[in-house]
């Protein structure tokens, strides 16, 4: 079959981006290529490929799992359905922790990455930093295996720890401690498409959302320099709250909520109060 047939067929799965899309991964073009060879005839393994995909999706399955990796900041991270999809939001974390080390000029920072999932958080600050000392932590060994593969194909040297949280986590100082935990409470609305795919352990916090929150700061205090940054992404209702744990939890902190690109709170930072 052409590219322009396998395109007419892809519609009647998917939508015509997606469809595109997902061919283009194949054919390893960019989508807009696909459009300067609509006559070329593609070799039956790549078009058997890609009407198994088309069914996938037509099964509603993310498109992410079903090409089997994602673009973060410009990078490209293997995914599959043991961890959560990146998100747009979790990169605009990474942003202000890179704003934060550069304003700071922290060239060499000590990075722990708390519930790595795929990777990119701290695989995405080595990358930046790369005089950083960065380590990962998953609890579960198939997560960690994903991360594993993405510091090998992005060529990145990176420790990683099999832990809950800080358990199998030495005490050490860290200049940053960053962590996108499972947040979204037990009865919130969430869409089907991730119900249904992503996996829960990534998503959910308990009734209010924070019980993660409540793991990881009750031994924080131990890991962090002098001058230390938190950064946590958060559920969108569960700032204020939040706040209010940190501040009970860590004596002398700067709390900062912050907006995502949607105008909802999004993530929280921790800093030593200097005033
Ligand atoms: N942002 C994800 C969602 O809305 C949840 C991520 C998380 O719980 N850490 O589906």
């Amino acid at each position: 079959m052409t590219v322009e047939e396998l395109i007419v067929y892809g519609k009647k799965y998917t939508s015509s981006t997606k469809a595109k899309m997902l061919l283009a991964n194949f054919l390893e073009v960019n989508p807009l290529e696909l459009l300067t060879i609509l006559d070329k005839v593609i070799a039956e393994d790549k078009v058997n490929l890609y009407k198994n995909s088309l069914k996938a999706l037509s099964e509603n399955r993310p498109i992410q799992y079903v090409i089997g990796h994602v673009n973060f900041y410009g990078l490209k991270f293997k995914v599959n359905e043991k961890v959560l999809i990146p998100r747009f939001e979790t990169e605009e974390l990474v942003e202000s922790i890179k704003n934060y080390l550069e304003k700071k000029n922290i060239t060499n920072p000590k990075i722990l990455d708390l519930g790595c999932g795929s990777g990119v958080i701290g695989l995405t600050l080595k990358y930046f930093f790369k005089d950083s000392e960065v380590t990962l932590v998953d609890v579960s060994k198939e997560v960690l295996k994903v991360a594993e593969d993405n510091a090998k194909s992005l060529g990145l040297d990176v420790n990683f720890i099999k832990s809950d949280w800080f358990s199998n986590v030495k005490v050490e100082d860290y200049d940053v401690i960053v962590s996108n935990p499972p947040y979204i409470m037990t009865d919130e609305e969430i869409e089907e498409i991730v119900k249904n795919n992503e996996p829960s352990l990534a998503l959910y916090g308990g009734i209010d959302g924070l019980d993660c929150y409540r793991s990881i700061l009750k031994d924080i205090n131990k890991y962090l320099k002098d001058d230390y940054l938190i950064a946590f992404e958060i559920g969108y209702l569960e700032g204020e709250k939040l706040k209010e744990l940190i501040k009970n939890t860590i004596p002398n902190s700067k709390v900062t909520i912050k907006k995502d690109l949607s105008n909802k709170d999004r993530m929280l930072f921790v800093e030593k109060n200097i005033d």
